[in-house]
């Protein structure tokens, strides 16, 4: 199989000239489990770097049936017509092969899936969340490399994605509805803590004033938090992504805060801690995997649990010994 002996100086000439399929069969070999494509992944990403980092990163979170999809298209639509190019990655650590995952699913943007200066791809699949967001923040760089200026990140909120995104992005989006005035119910605080802004979404067909409602309410929540890092005020906007409206206006808002914390250091800043948490996250990953899949341990994990259970020993002795041992190989 030819395709199979791509050389990467190869792959990197045709990403950096934005081929496509190319970054597609790069994202594969990111995605892939396989120790030979990992390893040329990882000799990829390397040599993209120096063409990546020239693009925002944006998260958008929210329940399903809140207007993601329908969002993300009217948002990419709007950015493409500016001339920009977009790429909208995934991260839904629920997702498998079988399972239709978030942008799995073809009719789903369709009007983006058709813009050549749009590019989607679907969450990977993986069991673990940490898993899933690597090789989606590898996929960032990529396509960077490929000339796409604005990666738009989605997720779901299960588990930790909300975490994860916020952890790749540079700014972060949570979409609402509005309700019967108790907005905030059902709302994890962590997440608001972590949005740069909040859009109330479907704010139409008769829904404006409920809208405009929660929009008061969600302003007020927001200002009793202390003020952020990025000296950033979080705001709270209307938006009806099915008619297109909002739109505008929250992408002004977006490259307001581009610039006000380019201008003040604080993008720069922010990306460099995230370098650093990806660094050591990949480190305790690696290392956890290390650990529990050397067969020793196995064994010997299964023995200190036996111990364990008949009292012979504590929690904190046996770590000791099995991380003692693993040291000793
Ligand atoms: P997701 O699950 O969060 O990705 O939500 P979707 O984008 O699939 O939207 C769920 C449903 O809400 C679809 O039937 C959309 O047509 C509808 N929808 C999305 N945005 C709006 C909006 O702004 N107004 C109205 N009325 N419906 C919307």
């Amino acid at each position: 199989n030819r395709r199979k002996n791509t050389s990467t100086e190869e792959f990197v000439m045709q990403i950096v000239a934005g081929n496509i399929p190319f970054l597609s069969r790069a994202i594969t070999l990111v995605e892939s489990t396989h120790p030979k494509h990992q390893e040329q992944a990882n000799e990829i990403l390397e040599a993209c770097l120096p063409h990546a980092n020239k693009s925002i990163r944006i998260g958008i979170t929210g329940v399903p049936g809140v207007g993601k999809s329908t969002f993300i298209e009217s948002l990419g639509k709007h950015l493409t017509s500016l001339g920009n190019k977009v790429a909208v990655l995934a991260i839904d650590p629920s997702s498998s092969v079988n399972k239709g995952s978030i942008l799995g699913d073809k009719t789903r943007m369709e009007a983006l899936v058709t813009d050549k200066n749009a590019f989607i791809r679907p969450s990977p699949s993986g069991t673990s969340l940490g898993g899933v967001a690597q090789k989606t923040r590898e996929t960032i760089i990529l396509c960077e490399a490929a000339g796409f200026d604005t990666i738009i990140i989605e997720t779901v909120g299960v588990g930790q994605s909300e975490t994860a995104v916020h952890s790749m992005t540079d700014f972060f989006l949570l979409l609402k509805l509005a309700g019967a005035g108790d907005e905030l119910q059902g709302i994890k605080r962590g997440i608001i803590e972590m949005a740069d802004a909040i859009v109330i979404n479907k704010a139409d067909s008769g829904n404006e004033k409920n809208a405009k409602l929660a929009k008061v309410e969600f302003n007020r929540a927001l200002h009793l938090y202390p003020p952020k890092e990025s000296g950033w005020q979080p705001k709270v906007l209307l938006a009806s992504a099915l008619h297109h409206q909002g739109i505008d206006a929250i992408y002004a808002m977006i490259d307001e805060y581009m610039m006000l914390t380019k201008k003040s250091g604080y993008f720069q800043q922010k990306r460099n801690e995230q370098n650093t948490y990806w660094l050591l996250e990949t480190i305790n990953q690696q290392l956890k995997r290390n650990f529990y899949n050397n067969p020793k341990i196995k064994d010997l994990l299964q023995q200190e649990v036996t111990k364990l259970e008949s009292g012979k020993t504590t929690p904190f002795t046996a770590a000791k010994r099995l991380l003692y041992k693993h040291n000793e190989q």
